[in-house]
């Protein structure tokens, strides 16, 4: 059968072709549906989000489809940046812009705790939809460190390790990464639901 995954981002493509590499299931990408209309993440929680995209996506494709939705919570900040990691510092997206203005909302505070979650949706064209979650957590340096990854990478640092995710292998922080855990839990979770389906 085929899945298509909802996204773009080729480093996401690869992360869930190789972790959700599955016997009988065929995973395609938006290169082929060329006119697949962008979908308005506008809702306050992840899972909101990533329900909404592999939804929408189903729905105007007509085949199953796998969608997700992550960020970053700070504690001290009531769990901000949340769904608007991506645009905190305002659009036009900036990962440095961000950062800043993350550093500059702790200033220099001392609770740094922090984590990362995920949320993976896959959606039946005809509405049915299962959600998972995975999440890393960990905490805020006081200045970025790194030169791996994107987005707040040079700024957390999970628990267990001192490096921040972008000091660390690329490998290492794929095998421990909120998407990482979200995936696995897809694989073990959602994966048999849609077999079961077909
Ligand atoms: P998306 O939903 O996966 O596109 O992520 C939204 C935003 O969350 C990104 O633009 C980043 O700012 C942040 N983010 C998500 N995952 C990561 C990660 O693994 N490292 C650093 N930042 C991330």
């Amino acid at each position: 059968m085929q899945i298509l995954i909802a996204t773009r981002n080729r480093h996401k493509l690869g992360e869930i072709r190789a972790i959700l590499d599955t016997p009988g299931i065929e995973w395609l990408d938006l290169s082929g549906f060329p006119d697949a209309p962008p979908v308005v993440e506008d809702l306050p929680t992840f899972e909101g989000n990533a329900v909404k995209k592999a939804a929408e996506t189903a729905a105007f494709t007509g085949l199953w489809t796998l969608a997700d939705d992550s960020g970053l919570e700070v504690a001290a900040l009531g769990g901000a940046p949340g769904v608007l990691s991506a645009r905190y510092a305002g659009e036009p997206c900036s990962d440095a812009a961000n950062n800043r203005k993350l550093l500059a909302a702790l200033d220099g505070g001392a609770d740094r705790t922090a984590r990362f979650r995920c949320v993976v949706a896959l959606a039946h064209p005809r509405g049915d939809c299962r959600w998972v979650e995975g999440r890393c957590d960990g905490r805020i340096v006081d200045t970025p460190r790194g030169a791996g990854g994107f987005g707040y990478d040079p700024l957390f640092v999970p628990d267990g390790f001192d490096r921040t995710y972008a000091e660390l292998d690329p490998a290492v922080k794929n095998a421990i990464s909120h998407r990482a855990r979200a995936l696995q839990c897809a694989s073990a979770d959602l994966l048999p639901w849609v077999l079961a389906r077909r």
